[in-house]
């Protein structure tokens, strides 16, 4: 039996996922305690408190498990150590579990794990320097997809390598250890919010996004493309969860190749960009149904509302400088429009600093919404 106060969250990490979540978690009656190196992080001002502390110092855990009934993270950067001794030695639940995390960590290890149980996965190996690249490129053909194991995130640490001559300049702008894929000629990329609960799983409908430079700029939902293709997107997420251990929200990134196709890019153990529209656009959002499925409560529906689109808002300025965004009216006075802010203090080139939201009518084109949603962003800058 569910009774309300109800217990209290930990969550490692405090930008604007666990700000998301903090938002999530006030009305359902449930406490929200993060932890950042950041002082005053984007999470602080909605979640019940904020420590302070590193990401790989064991007292961060420690003093955040103490206060808390469940433990989860909202940032990669966790130390999956760390989270075990939480789990072991203080008995304090850690959802998702921290082997999962281990085994996300380091894409090359997710994508053998990945392909082991039988989900498509581009083509991928595993490189230590220039003859390695040369030769999976002689099976793969150019180009090829550079990425470092770990530590990448929006886009950092992956290079595309077009010829021969690409190879050692992409050695040296990605980090090692490297693996090297298969170049995906895709159709369009797809995303899908998969929750597993207690003894349940459930997903979102599938999204659309629209990457540029390998940062996600814009969500489409419902994605724009034929059903069979939204079944087949569905089923693999439903099959990435036999590989995950532990409760929550994970984002599961598709490509959909020409012949329609589904291939597994990657998955975050958490919610994820690609899920914001939630929030608007259904039954229960992302960060709901994370907070839902930590604690064991039922899943929330995943219902769609409406078509819905987000735009993120990234820096668009050349050195750090103060995070004030001009040109708010636009999204103030769109009919269906939300704005995000996440708070930060500074902000930098192609930083997210929010998104917003378009909610459209049941019969909207979602081609038009997208349009018009990125009419709106356009009128969104970062000023001195
Ligand atoms: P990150 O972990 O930094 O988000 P990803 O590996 O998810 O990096 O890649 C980010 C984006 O780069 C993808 O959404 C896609 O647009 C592009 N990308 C990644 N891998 C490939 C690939 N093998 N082929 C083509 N494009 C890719």
């Amino acid at each position: 039996m569910t009774t309300l106060p109800g217990p209290t969250v930990g969550v490692v990490g405090a930008g604007q996922l666990g700000r998301m979540l903090g938002e999530a978690a006030a009305p359902m009656g449930v406490d929200l305690v993060a932890a950042d190196p950041t002082p005053d992080a984007p999470a602080a001002p909605v979640v019940t408190d904020q420590l302070v502390g590193e990401f790989d110092d064991r007292e961060t855990y420690r003093r955040l498990a103490e206060r808390v009934d469940v433990l989860t993270y909202e940032i990669e950067l966790v130390d999956p150590d760390h989270l075990e001794f939480v789990a072991e030695e203080m008995d304090t639940p850690v959802h998702p579990h921290p082997s999962t995390l281990r085994m996300i960590a380091d894409k090359l290890v997710q994508k053998r794990r990945l392909q082991e149980a039988g989900v498509p996965v581009p083509r991928f190996r595993a490189v230590g320097g220039i003859q390695d690249v040369v030769d999976a490129a002689e099976e793969f053909g150019y180009p090829l997809m550079l990425k470092a194991r770990v530590g990448g995130y929006d886009g950092r640490g992956n290079a595309a390598i077009y010829d021969r001559h690409d190879v050692e300049a992409a050695l040296e702008v990605v980090d090692g250890p490297w693996m090297v894929e298969e170049f995906v000629d895709y159709e369009r990329e797809l995303a899908v919010m998969a929750c597993q609960g207690d003894g349940e799983v459930d997903t979102f409908p599938v999204t659309e996004t629209i990457h540029e430079e390998e940062i996600l700029r814009e969500t489409v939902s419902p994605a724009r493309t034929d059903d069979t293709t939204r079944e087949r997107a569905r089923e693999v997420a439903v099959d990435v969860l036999d590989v995950l251990d532990g409760r929550g929200v994970f984002g599961v990134e598709l490509f959909e190749t020409a012949d329609g196709e589904i291939l597994l890019n990657e998955i975050a153990p958490r919610p994820h960009n690609s899920g914001h529209w939630t929030i608007e656009g259904c039954e229960t959002s992302q960060f709901e149904q994370h907070l839902r499925g930590v604690l064991g409560w039922p899943l929330g529906s995943t219902e769609r509302r409406s078509p819905t689109v987000t735009a993120n808002i990234l820096g668009d300025v050349e050195k750090r400088q103060p995070a004030t965004l001009a040109g708010v009216d636009a999204v103030l006075s769109t009919d269906g429009c939300k704005m995000h802010f996440y708070g930060k203090d500074e902000v930098y080139n192609l930083r997210k600093c929010g998104h917003i939201t378009q909610i459209g009518r049941l019969d909207a084109d979602t081609t038009e919404l997208l349009e018009a949603t990125r009419d709106v962003r356009e009128e969104l800058t970062f000023t001195e």
